[in-house]
Formats: C-alpha cells, structure tokens, sequence
C-alpha cells in the first residue's frame, strides 16, 4: 500500500517570522496525521523552517535547486548546500520554473540526478498546458516529461523519487482536474514509469495530484485508486486549511 504524502508548496510568499508563526500553529494541527506532510519554502525560509520542525512529523522541502555541485553560478543554490543544512525534498521541474525561467525536460533530468546524488528527494513536477489539453496531447506530453525526466534513473533511486502531476490550466486558478481525470492521468504517468522500470517499481511510486486542491476537493482526489496526496500551493499559506487537507481522512 503506497502511503499518502501530501506536500505544501508556499512558491515566493511568507517571511522568516511568519514561517514560525505559521509551524507553531500548524504543527499542532497535523502531529496526529497518519499521511506524510512537507513543506516546501522559499530558500530565505529554510533555515528557520527546519529549526522550528524538529520534533514534529513535518518534513522540509526546498522549490528548486541548481544541478552543478559549486562555482560560478551567481544567485544558485546547489543540491549540497540544501543537504547540508538538512533539507530533505526538493520541488524539480514546477511549471513555473518551466513557464517563467526556462526550465526545460533536459535541465530537470539535470537536477533530479544532481538531488538524488546528494541525498535530496525530487518532487518532480509534470502536466500539460491548457492548449495541450484541447487538442488531446495530455497524454502524451505528460508520459513524455516523465520519461525525460527520469533518464538515466536507476531503478533502486525510484524509492527516493515522487511525481506530481500538476494540469498548468489547474495551478491557481481554482480549477480543479475531476478527480476521475486526474486519476487516469495518474495512471498513464503510472504506466509511463512501469514501461522505463517495470510493474512493482509503478506500483510503488508515489504520484500526487496538484492544481487548486483545497479542503473541500482534497478527499474525492485522494482517494481514488491512483493519486497518492497533492503537491498544493494556494491553500498551503493557511495552517488552518492546510492541516484540513492534511487531514482529509481523519
Ligand atoms: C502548485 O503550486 O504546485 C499548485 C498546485 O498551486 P495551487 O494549489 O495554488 O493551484
């Protein structure tokens, strides 16, 4: 049985003093929870995030990384740095990055060796553009950015990996995929990873739904038979709403 990991994506908001304002609350809010819980902070955040989350079940994630070790790569952040201060999950690939900063297939594969090669867990990021959608290429664009991204992926490194499919048409905008869509979606990236690996390592990779999952949609998504929790961004700035999506089957 694949656990549910559901995953906050807080994108360029919160500040230091409000990252601890926030884990003070919201930490109560989720220690019960049976499903894995992440945060995903801006860099400025981490730091203060990790202090304030130790001795809490919540797990600390960062929103990109840069997939060179060290050197001259002015404003980046490595993969080793991350680690080093005990970062654990690293968001790879969100459209975004790939809308706004020229995130391509290529870079991703990059980053996701470069995090896994220094003990970070990618949360890589997949989905199709609404124009994509309308003319019948979800399929394949999102089986195609799975395959790329996972190039030269041993097989034992899949356990370290988890895969958000994020419809772009869906990410804040309050547009949620039916979960029934979502589902099948999931299912072909599914089918993607057992054709590069095989049945069992499709069976017990963890894919999650991301797009305006809020508390009131989280549970119908979460428990159809394939979407394994959500990367949310939006409703993850409130601890109150937060913790209710991390909490959708209490
Ligand atoms: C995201 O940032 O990954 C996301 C899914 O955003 P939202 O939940 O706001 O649509």
């Amino acid at each position: 049985m694949r656990k549910k990991v559901i995953a906050g994506n807080w994108k360029m908001n919160m500040l230091p003093n409000e990252t601890i304002e926030y884990i003070e609350k919201f930490s109560k809010l989720v220690e019960n929870s049976d499903n894995e819980v992440i945060l995903c902070v801006p860099y400025i955040d981490l730091f203060y995030c990790l202090l304030n989350c130790q001795g809490t079940n919540i797990k600390v994630g960062a929103q990109n990384v840069h997939f060179e070790e060290k050197g001259a790569y002015t404003g980046e952040v490595s993969a080793k740095m991350l680690k080093s201060i005990g970062v654990e999950y690293v968001i790879i690939g969100h459209s975004e990055r790939r809308q706004y900063f020229g995130e391509t297939d290529e870079s991703v594969n990059k980053k996701v060796k470069a995090a896994l090669e220094n003990g970070l867990k990618p949360i890589i990021c997949v989905g199709e553009s609404l124009e994509q959608r309308e003319q019948g290429l979800t399929e394949n664009i999102i089986r195609n950015q799975t395959k790329l991204a996972l190039e030269g992926i041993s097989k034992e490194q899949m356990s370290n990996i988890i895969i958000a499919y994020e419809p772009i048409w869906a990410i804040g905008t309050g547009k949620t995929a039916t979960s029934e869509d979502a589902n099948n979606s999931i299912k072909a990236i599914r089918d993607e990873v057992s054709k590069v690996y095989d049945k069992e390592v499709a069976e017990n990779t963890i894919i999650q739904y991301g797009g305006s999952v809020k508390s009131s949609n989280a549970k119908e998504l979460f428990e159809t038979s394939d979407i394994d929790g959500g990367l949310v961004g939006g409703a993850s700035l409130v601890p109150e709403e937060f913790a209710k999506i991390v909490n959708y089957n209490k």
